[in-house]
């Protein structure tokens, strides 16, 4: 990849971590393997975290820790009454984010660097008219085989659907970000030094009504699209989405499957109306890129979170870019 192979690390940079990268289907989910994860996502950022003239701020999914959290408070209904979907998002964000805050300056620490990682808990606003609340697409929680699924879904009454060829899950509506609440404090602590996880889960969602007075509504916004919106209002060039493949595909999962390395705007596009990209999984990735170059960012590169850094100097990943 020749174009690509003389990359500098931009100045300013947002990087998203996929939910499931950071929380993989391989793992049950206690405390200790949610902390291992967090150190191995911790030990794939930290060249770049080193980078004290870097401006970074991480964002990050939670579909399959959020999905853990509606399943528990099912579990429990009978003696704790249930959160509504906002509350558990905001809860996802912090926990999640305290393991990342934490790993990533810990790592930071063991090679005497004393910068920050700090993390803001983020309202992101979205229309409450949105069509996504009809449509539910967004995967969150555990795999099911489909005769599980039925059975789950009629239990807890939710909407389930099947996962690329993965298996069935269940799916929440996930409506487009409109404005992400405090970016001005996100920019601000990240133009001083600090390393900033924001938006974490795509944000905890809100309606917005009259005098600015805020609500929580029952969604999972894709932290794809949020990463998308933070990077275009802040005027940053490059994105990073990193997930669980080394890079992105036509004929995903088929014997045909051709993996990407460089892909114009115009050439991602035509990808995707030929319907190579499905709603939940990589949809939102590409949709996200393509509003990000259309909006006027220069570079998008998906890649495998350990495969960070040679992907961000051009050795790896998929690089989509302006035509
Ligand atoms: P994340 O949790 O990182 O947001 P998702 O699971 O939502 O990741 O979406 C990425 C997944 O989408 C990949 O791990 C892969 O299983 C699946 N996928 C579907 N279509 C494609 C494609 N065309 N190219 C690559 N991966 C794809
Ligand atoms: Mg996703």
């Amino acid at each position: 990849m020749p174009s690509t192979s003389t990359l500098k690390v931009p100045r300013r940079l947002v990087i998203a971590i996929g939910g499931n990268a950071t929380h993989p289907e391989s793992i049950s989910g206690t405390s200790d393997e949610q902390k291992d994860i967090a150190k191995k996502t911790a030990d794939a950022l930290l060249p770049l975290a080193m980078l004290d003239k870097t401006e970074l701020i991480i964002t990050h999914g939670n579909g399959p820790v959020v999905g853990k959290i509606l399943m528990r408070q099912q579990l429990a209904s009978y003696r704790i009454p249930p959160m509504t979907l906002d509350i558990c998002v905001a809860h996802s964000q912090g926990g999640i984010a305290y393991l990342l805050m934490q790993a990533i300056e810990n790592a930071l620490r063991e090679h005497d660097n004393p910068r920050h990682v700090a993390c803001l808990l983020t309202q992101v606003e979205v229309d409450e008219k949105d069509p996504a609340f009809a449509n539910p697409t967004k995967f969150v929680g555990p795999f099911f085989d489909e005769e599980q699924a039925k059975k789950v879904g009629a239990e807890f009454g939710w909407t389930m659907k099947q996962d690329s060829n993965r298996g069935w899950r269940h799916v929440v509506p996930s409506p487009t970000p409109t404005h992400i609440c405090d970016i001005s404090l996100i920019e601000a602590l990240s133009k001083r030094g600090t390393i900033v996880i924001a938006g974490g889960g795509g944000g905890i969602p809100v309606i917005r009504g009259p005098k600015g007075v805020r609500h929580g509504i029952e969604a999972v916004i894709d932290k794809d699209l949020t990463t998308q919106h933070l990077a275009n209002t802040l005027g940053i060039d490059t994105i990073m989405l990193l997930t669980a493949v080394p890079k992105i595909a036509v004929q995903y999962g088929t014997p045909q499957q051709k993996n990407l390395d460089r892909v114009t705007l115009s050439e991602l596009k035509r990808y995707r109306a030929e319907g190579h990209f499905p709603a939940g999984s990589m949809g939102p990735k590409i949709d996200a890129a393509i509003r990000f170059i259309e909006n006027g960012g220069k570079r998008v590169v998906i890649a495998r979170l350990d495969e960070a850094v040679a992907a961000l100097k051009g050795e790896t990943g998929t690089h989509i870019l302006p035509d």
